[in-house]
């Protein structure tokens, strides 16, 4: 079975078709979905999904584009929905130094804030990094290495920052990007990345595996995503699947 380990199923691009969507990942081979926080709103949808359906499960996490909406209040409510079963990790946090939404400063501080969490209510952590690989993996290393891992996800570094993470015992999350054609880097990480460190993804709606480049996104594609890092590893597609399956429930152990 294939695990989204990171999707965006509150977006309102599924607005009109979310329930007959979701209602067919099963059949469609799809064992289970993390639905992730990345504004306040987020958070809460993704905790509605995660009672609605057995198989999506919920994180609990403010996106850096967002945390201009943090106080000590709301991070209160999120260490109660932490502590939840179907909570099974902090995300997506980090840093994002492309669109700078909020001040550098901001970022950092509820980054960190947000790692504490995730510590301190045993959760792994679900991390956004663009262009700011350095500076999240210097905080990583300090403030949260070794203590509940986690994933590194939509990968954009390169493999050798990759393979770093691995060393501190995260793992790599990878999805539709891999599958363009001028995605080199992406291809060497998934080539350098041993199998039990990766695991797949959707970023749905965003991200959408060739050929659908451009289209709304959904868990139904990775079985593309799923094609190409077995192309690229030379093992079967089944492999593959069974591998990031067991990895997700490895990374994320109140999945089982
Ligand atoms: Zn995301």
């Amino acid at each position: 079975m294939i695990f989204d380990s990171h999707a965006h199923y509150d977006d309102e691009q599924f607005d009109e078709d979310r329930d007959i969507l979701l209602s067919g990942m099963e059949e469609a081979g799809i064992g289970g979905i993390i639905n992730m926080g990345a504004s306040l709103e987020g958070v809460a949808a993704s905790q509605a999904l995660a009672e609605q359906y057995p198989f999506v499960y919920a994180a609990a996490g403010v996106h850096p584009d967002h945390t201009g909406s943090l106080n000590e209040e709301n991070m209160q409510w999120m260490y109660g929905l932490c502590r939840k079963p179907k909570t099974v990790a902090v995300g997506e946090i980090g840093l994002d130094y492309y669109w700078d939404k909020e001040s550098r400063d901001c970022q950092k501080k509820w980054f960190i804030t947000q790692l504490d969490m995730a510590k301190e209510t045993g959760l792994p952590v679900n991390i956004h990094s663009r262009d700011a690989a350095q500076e999240t993996f210097e905080i990583m290393k300090k403030e949260h290495a070794g203590t509940t891992g986690g994933v590194i996800h939509c990968f954009s570094s390169s493999a050798q920052m990759a393979l770093e993470y691995v060393k501190l015992g995260y793992y790599i999350g990878i999805g539709g990007v891999v599958t363009f054609k001028n995605a080199r880097v992406m291809k060497e990480v998934a080539a350098a990345v041993p199998l039990d460190h990766i695991v797949i993804e959707t970023d749905c709606p965003y991200l959408a595996p060739a050929p659908n480049r451009g289209k709304r996104n959904s868990s139904l594609y990775l079985p593309l995503v799923i094609r190409e890092i077995a192309e690229i590893k030379g093992v079967t597609p089944k492999e593959v699947e069974d591998a990031t399956y067991a990895n997700v429930k490895r990374v994320y152990p109140k999945i089982q």
